[in-house]
């Protein structure tokens, strides 16, 4: 049952400023990371979360991203508005950021691509310590006054 559930889950998301939507019909069990350096200054961070929708029926419910061609071959999406990073489009098919789906928790990678460019500090993420917005108060006390611009997930 709980695979039915999924099989007819709607997945949406967006950019950080909602001028683009998105809406793909789920499951997307093709989910990874990119850490070659093409992917990291596409994203301007140190690997790229991204889920294939090729062969879904994914679809851009608002505006569609501008693209850049980062390669001959690649066209990289984004917001125009507000910049977000959205697409990985090739001849074979779209990949749409995990980060900019409403859940992204749903989208649990499972392979690692572009190993070549993988930043060896990844592998201390887990020794760090860790703090949650709220308990940075004391250090960053405009927090309490922050009042999110961002577009909100959808349930
Ligand atoms: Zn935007
Ligand atoms: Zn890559």
């Amino acid at each position: 049952m709980r695979m039915k559930t999924l099989m007819n889950t709607i997945l949406k998301g967006g950019c950080q400023c909602g001028a683009i939507r998105f809406e793909v019909t789920g499951p997307l069990p093709d989910a990874s990371i990119c850490h070659c350096r093409m992917c990291q200054k596409a994203f301007g961070n140190v690997f790229a979360p991204l889920v294939s929708v090729r062969g879904t029926d994914f679809r851009w419910t608002k505006a569609e991203p501008k693209r850049f061609a980062s390669s001959n071959l690649v066209n990289r999406g984004f917001c125009p508005q507000c910049g977000t990073p959205l697409t990985y489009e090739a001849p074979d098919g779209m990949a749409v950021s995990i980060g900019a789906f409403d859940h992204p928790e749903t989208l649990e990678p499972h392979i690692q691509y572009g190993m070549e460019g993988r930043i060896g500090w990844l592998d201390h993420v887990n020794d760090w310590p860790g703090k949650t917005t709220m308990e940075d108060i004391e250090a960053a006390p405009f927090l309490d006054k922050l009042v999110s611009r961002q577009y909100p997930d959808e349930p």
